[in-house]
């Protein structure tokens, strides 16, 4: 593959100029970058398709500095998760993450996969499973990035306890005993060890898994994002649509 062709998806898409869109694409061979894709806003655009949201495609970098596209050519729209809202929440929330969570122009093959297969899976599952997605791949991201929560017992006295806390700050469970007051988010050892399944399980298996009822898994969710936003010290705006549907 030349220096200049890379395969990517659309993180986001924005308005740009009087006829163009400013594409932030997470790729394959360079990480995170931003090009211009000019003239997509005109309908007859060949360009309309790959510029949306999600759009994986193989695209040919122009100019001195790879700034703009010189053509492309769409590989998968994912349009599949555009006919549901919960879909679409999951999946700009995922493409934020990357956002927030990746240096550009810094290839990252593991997170790659991780975002295709989860933008795949979610497409053709049940929307129900949006929140449940949404919240394995903040996991496993985390894990990508040597930030996987420890989940297993009190990570201050190494006991298995029923009642825990995940305290960001240690990055992982601390009992209650060993905590004392505390305002970190509570977690039951049960509802700890559906988080573990979580960052283990095969994200394209995803659909097997049961689904916690609904306010546990807003609690599991929020719990997970409050953890990233901690680590990561930036807010994530995709989230408060999300969770506003649950
Ligand atoms: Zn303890």
């Amino acid at each position: 593959m030349s220096r200049d062709k890379i395969r990517g998806i659309v993180l986001r898409s924005v308005k740009y100029a009087e006829h163009d869109r400013m594409l932030t694409v997470f790729s394959l061979e360079k990480g995170k970058l931003s090009v211009c894709a000019k003239g997509a806003r005109s309908a007859k655009s060949q360009l309309l398709a790959v510029s949306q949201p999600f759009a994986l495609s193989e695209i040919v970098l122009g100019g001195s500095r790879g700034s703009y596209i010189s053509s492309a050519r769409l590989m998968n729209g994912f349009f599949g998760l555009q006919s549901d809202i919960l879909k679409v929440s999951a999946a700009a929330y995922m493409c934020q993450l990357i956002e927030v969570m990746t240096e550009d122009e810094s290839a990252d093959e593991n997170l790659f996969r991780l975002l295709y297969w989860s933008l795949a899976t979610l497409e053709n599952a049940s929307e129900h499973l949006s929140p449940l997605m949404a919240c394995c791949f903040a996991l496993k991201l985390m894990g990508i990035s040597g930030m996987a929560p420890r989940l297993e017992c009190c990570m201050r006295c190494g006991e298995h306890r029923e009642y825990y806390r995940f305290d960001y700050s240690e990055g992982g469970l601390v009992c209650t005993d060993c905590a004392g007051p505390s305002d970190m988010p509570a977690l039951k050892a049960s509802e700890a060890m559906r988080l573990l399944d979580m960052l283990y399980w095969d994200i394209k298996s995803l659909p097997d898994m049961d689904i916690p009822d609904a306010e546990l898994m807003k609690h599991l969710l929020r719990t997970v994002n409050d953890y990233v936003i901690y680590m990561s010290g930036r807010s994530i705006r995709s989230f408060d649509m999300l969770f506003s549907l649950l």
